[in-house]
């Protein structure tokens, strides 16, 4: 029998994922990518001396006890790969120069809070011991939730019990809603900020877990060499990857996926296609809205994006050898807010990359800060480019100004400053909105466990992957939504699914 052939539309994580499964399993894949580098959200550029970081500050999986790490292993993206395990996450400083540290081994954090906030003894207790739970926990990630029976679900909750009745516990309560628990002004003020205000409890435990085992580091060399090497696993498995080749149209016949049209009017078929690309215009343009019920509409609906981003990023000629290292950022209060769009910011959430000599020349460090804004306001100013170029350079300046208060000094060492909005990370990655992960889980729009569909109403042989079918997105959801699919693809074909390491 002659192999069959896949279309893969977008060469993100998930897209590059998907192709390599399907080469391991047989098929001919051939990802269209519309942007000339692999990676999606997961890049980097390059600015003069410097080498922009636009993603991970930590990877789930990173270490061998981690589930995650057979599927990066699976994909070549973690052999050889340096991680540094930063003995801070993150640290939260309030106008008055008290620091909240976020350190990484339970054991210090919580030594830390109670130096800290001694009033809350009891709810760092809480807390605590949570994570301490969660460290135990390995999550199933093997078989796709999809081509799961009766018994794989018997199984899960039989074995995975302890773990459901943690979930079902904390998804219930947001990262907002137990920060009031604090009576510490600055743990109370900080703990929301940690990751999204509206994020489940889950997502914080199972992180400082993840964070304690040494499972989740950030890999030096930054994230366009992590996507490369997915890249180059892709080709090595004998994929095909078109840059510069914009997919308009998902071409179908008789209520089946037949093939793509690029924006250079070719057309190109095969026996299934897969959307790993942004969900929303694959559904309402490539697709142009004829494959949509109420499930899905009610997605596009009610669920909420993660919101766009303005991401500064400087090169600074100094070395911060003195600031602890922290892969996820330092938050820094600001005595007066700010406005990004018509969002206002009491923080500024800061990343040194003194973690990472790569990305900035010897002596030399590359910084990024990021805000959080509002799409519909970047969208209006980018349609004046002098507006839109003039409002770049006053949030440049605003940032080293800030930062300079911070590190005196700065403002005459910064020799290279970028202003990427979310009208950049549109244009280069097509996502709705401009959002950096997809959707946000909140414990009102979405339970942990909950699978969302991959497939479309009236629409064989078509299969969604990436961040917009995994609420919660992230770099190892998108790696495993394009794994399932092929798992999926594989049961329907009746092969077996397998993969090579
Ligand atoms: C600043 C930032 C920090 C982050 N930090 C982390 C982190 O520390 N850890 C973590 O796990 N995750 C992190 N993420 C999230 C993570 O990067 C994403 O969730 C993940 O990369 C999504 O992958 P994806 O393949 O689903 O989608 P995408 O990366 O969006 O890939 C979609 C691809 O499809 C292409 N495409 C779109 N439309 C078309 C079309 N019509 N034709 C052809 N190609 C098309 C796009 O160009 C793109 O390459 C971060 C994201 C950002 C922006």
């Amino acid at each position: 029998m002659p192999e069959k052939s896949i279309i893969i539309i977008g060469g993100g994580i998930a897209g590059l994922s998907a192709g390599c499964y399907g080469q391991m399993n047989g098929f001919r894949t051939r990802i269209f990518e519309m942007h000339k580098k692999p990676g999606g959200l997961c890049t980097s550029w390059k600015r003069q001396d410097y080498l922009v970081d636009g993603c991970i500050h930590w990877l789930v999986g990173s270490d061998p006890q981690s589930n995650f790490y057979k599927i990066w292993e699976e994909l070549g993206a973690i052999q050889g790969r340096e991680f540094v395990y930063a003995e801070q996450y993150g640290r939260i400083e309030d106008a008055d120069g008290k620091t909240f540290n976020l350190y990484s081994n339970i054991d210090r954090l919580e030594r830390h809070m109670k130096e800290l906030a001694p009033e809350d003894h009891k709810v760092i207790d809480e807390f605590i011991t949570a994570v301490r739970r969660c460290t135990r926990f390995v999550s199933p990630i093997e078989k796709a939730p999809e081509v799961s029976g009766l018994l794989d679900m018997l199984k899960l909750i039989i074995t995975q019990f302890p773990l459901l009745r943690m979930l079902w516990k904390w998804n219930r309560i947001s990262l907002s809603e137990f920060g009031k628990r604090f009576q510490s002004p600055l743990i109370r003020e900080a703990f929301p900020l940690m990751f999204m205000p509206d994020f489940p409890m889950t997502f914080m435990l199972m992180t400082f877990a993840w964070l304690h085992n040494r499972a989740a580091g950030y890999p030096v060399g930054g994230s366009l060499e992590f996507s490369r090497a997915i890249e180059q696993r892709y080709r090595s498995l004998g994929g095909e990857i078109q840059y510069r080749a914009k997919v308009v149209k998902i071409l179908v016949e008789n209520g089946r996926a037949v093939g793509i049209k690029l924006a250079d009017g070719t057309e190109h078929r095969a026996d299934y296609v897969i959307s790993a690309a942004d969900g929303h215009a694959t559904i309402f343009d490539l697709l142009e809205g004829k494959h949509v019920d109420d499930t899905i509409r009610d997605y596009y609906d009610t669920l909420i994006p993660f919101p766009p981003l303005v991401y500064v990023s400087l090169g600074v000629n100094r070395k911060f050898n003195d600031v602890p290292q922290c892969s996820g950022g330092m938050a820094i209060q600001l005595r007066s807010p700010i406005m990004i769009g018509t969002v206002e910011q009491k923080y500024l959430n800061a990343h040194i990359y003194n973690f990472d000599p790569t990305l900035a020349p010897e002596g030399r460090t590359l910084l990024t800060v990021m805000f959080q804004t509002d799409y519909a306001y970047w969208k209006k100013l980018r349609e004046n480019d002098e507006l839109y170029k003039a409002e770049k350079e006053r949030i440049a300046d605003i940032v080293v100004t800030l930062l300079d208060r911070r590190f005196p000094g700065l403002a005459a060492q910064v020799e290279m400053r970028d202003v990427a909005t979310p009208t950049t990370f549109e244009r280069y990655t097509g996502n709705w909105k401009g959002s950096f992960e997809g959707w946000q889980v909140t414990p009102n729009t979405w339970s942990i466990g909950k699978v969302m569909r991959k497939t479309l109403p009236n629409l064989d042989n078509f299969y969604m992957a990436g961040q917009w079918v995994e609420p919660g997105g992230g770099l190892p959801p998108a790696a495993m939504s394009g794994r399932n699919v092929m798992q999926i693809i594989c049961k329907k074909e009746r092969k077996k699914f397998t993969t090579i390491k």
